[in-house]
């Protein structure tokens, strides 16, 4: 009898050899919709994956499996710095956010998050909305960050930009022994909807601020604003802005502006801002160090929006999540403590902080173990 030749669909054990440190990777599949998605669980020391649902037309798996175990580990680092009772976890769908959207794809998505059990909390991200998570909604109650009129917090720029200015806060005490915001010189790029609010509540202490955005109704508002309050603001260009004479650079606006180029201009004493994935890689850190610019993590400074988030499973809670976000000012100053204790850059103190964090936890469950199943999920 002859034997059919069998094709290896992956070479030797190469995929769990890319998950080493990944609890589970779920591949999901709807033909009828089209559906093509990855879940990626990381680490549930901490309680249920969490983690936001990207779209993007990935050229290949490959692509998309490695934004899925990237972005999923960067999460459980992002809720132990922020101490939300969650582990790390993130999705990938596989297509055209412009093109290749139906409720029908977004309800089968649902379903297979539903058929993780609790183990996998998720909402929007780069190239899906709100909207779309509404469909997913009625398929399971693993689903944060919808609107207000279901059941969600609204808008997060709030908690993440309060939590930016508690971060500024501590990097003041750092920097001048007094955590004042008035006084203080600022360079912020971007004013949307959290650089907006960060710059207001400056403006309102009293700060001077150099400011740039590429809207230019998004200046023409804070220049009207900042005529009724008591400090001061001058617009630059978006070049400009990195070679400000500012104590502190805010970034606002996008990723990778912490690279070659721009620490050559950098005059600040520290960056502290919203953006996500400020640093190009993480060497820009140690640049910054060895620069003596303190740099104030984003991953823990921008974290706001998640607490808001987490809350949402408890019912949500406008007072608790901001009492919440305070504690990024502790989390802030333990990490340049930490830093400088050691001599080690703020983003390898972050993240051995995170890591001691999740240990302790592990500990305290008494063996590596996962908690499927939040006790207040029960209830839902
Ligand atoms: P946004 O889109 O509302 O604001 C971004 C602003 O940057 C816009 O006003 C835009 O015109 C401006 N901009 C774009 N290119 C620019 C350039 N070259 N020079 C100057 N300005 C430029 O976004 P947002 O919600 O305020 O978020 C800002 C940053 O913070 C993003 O990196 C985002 O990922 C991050 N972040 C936001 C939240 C949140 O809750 N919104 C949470 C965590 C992290």
């Amino acid at each position: 009898m002859e034997t059919a030749q069998r094709m290896p669909i992956v070479e030797n054990f190469e995929l769990f050899e890319r998950m080493a440190e990944h609890e589970q990777v779920v591949l999901c599949h709807d033909p009828s919709t089209g559906l093509r998605a990855i879940i990626a669980i990381h680490n549930t020391t901490n309680g249920p994956a969490l983690g936001g649902c990207r779209m993007y037309p990935y050229k290949s798996f490959d692509d998309a499996m490695e934004d899925a175990l990237r972005l999923s580990k960067g999460m459980t680092y992002k809720c132990a710095a922020t101490d939300v009772d969650f582990g790390g976890g993130k999705a990938v769908i596989i297509g055209d956010p412009q093109t290749d959207k139906s409720p029908e794809l977004f309800r089968a998505f649902g379903q297979f998050v539903n058929s993780l059990n609790g183990r996998f909390y998720t909402g929007t991200d780069m190239g899906t909305t709100m909207e779309d998570f509404i469909h997913a909604s009625k398929e399971t109650n693993c689903i944060v960050g919808l609107p207000a009129a279901y059941g969600g917090g609204g808008d997060s720029s709030i908690p993440t930009a309060a939590g930016v200015l508690y971060g500024i806060k501590a990097t003041n005490q750092t920097l001048f022994g007094s955590e004042n915001l008035g006084g203080v010189s600022y360079a912020i790029q971007g004013l949307g909807k959290v650089g907006s609010k960060v710059a207001i509540g400056l403006l309102e202490a009293g700060a001077h601020l150099y400011v740039t955005d590429i809207s230019e109704e998004s200046i023409k508002r804070m220049e009207e604003i900042a005529l009724t309050t008591p400090g001061t603001l001058k617009v630059v260009t978006s070049e400009e802005i990195y070679s400000q004479e500012a104590d502190v650079f805010i970034p606002c606006a996008f990723g990778g502006i912490v690279n070659d180029q721009t620490i050559e201009k950098f005059k600040v004493k520290a960056i502290a801002g919203s953006a996500n994935n400020q640093l190009l890689t993480e060497h820009h850190g140690k640049l910054l160090q060895e620069k003596g610019i303190l740099y104030a993590p984003d991953y823990i400074i921008n974290s706001g929006g998640l607490i808001q988030v987490a809350d949402e499973l408890y019912g949500i809670n406008h007072e608790r999540v901001l009492a919440k976000t305070k504690h990024i000012y502790d989390s802030i100053l333990e990490v340049y403590k930490m830093a400088s204790i050691n001599g080690i850059s703020t983003v390898e103190a972050a993240n051995k902080m995170c890591e001691q964090r999740i240990v302790n936890k592990a500990k305290r469950n008494g063996f590596f173990t996962t908690s499927l199943k939040p006790k207040w999920a029960f209830g839902k």
